[in-house]
């Protein structure tokens, strides 16, 4: 028998959504390191003003994450822990985007599309973007 709709929801890539559900929020909610990074203004969204392209950016202390915000996480937490199944529950930095939203939290930032494409590389390339720190400080 088929499952209804909504459970064939839950797998493939658009049933990654569903990591921030119920009670994936909840379990984030009062996680402390989140909310010090929600103060820290450290879940950016970058637009490129040229072709309306967005990144997700979470700025660590010294490492920075491409974020698909409720799906995917480019830290080593999330592919060892959760996608290797030690863990049934992401990163922080995967559900910390939807929190940061609600509250009106999240730093945009707009760039044209070369600087974009300048910060990108950096995060996937060295793991880290001085281009980006030097824009926001600015
Ligand atoms: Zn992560």
């Amino acid at each position: 028998m088929q499952p209804p709709l909504a459970d064939q929801h839950t797998c493939g890539v658009v049933g990654l959504k569903v990591l921030c559900r119920d009670d994936i929020l909840k379990h984030f909610l009062n996680h402390s390191k989140l909310l010090m990074a929600i103060s820290m203004k450290r879940f950016i969204v970058l637009t490129d003003k040229e072709y309306g392209l967005r990144v997700y950016v979470f700025k660590g202390v010294d490492r920075d994450y491409l974020v698909s915000p409720c799906s995917m996480c480019t830290c080593s937490d999330f592919i060892i822990n959760f996608v290797g199944k030690k863990r049934d529950y992401p990163c922080y930095h995967v559900i910390g985007f939807a929190i940061a939203e609600r509250q009106n939290r999240l730093s945009y930032v707009e760039l044209d599309h070369s600087t974009l494409v300048a910060i990108i590389s950096e995060i996937v390339f060295l793991g880290f973007s001085t281009r980006l720190r030097k824009i926001i400080k600015s």
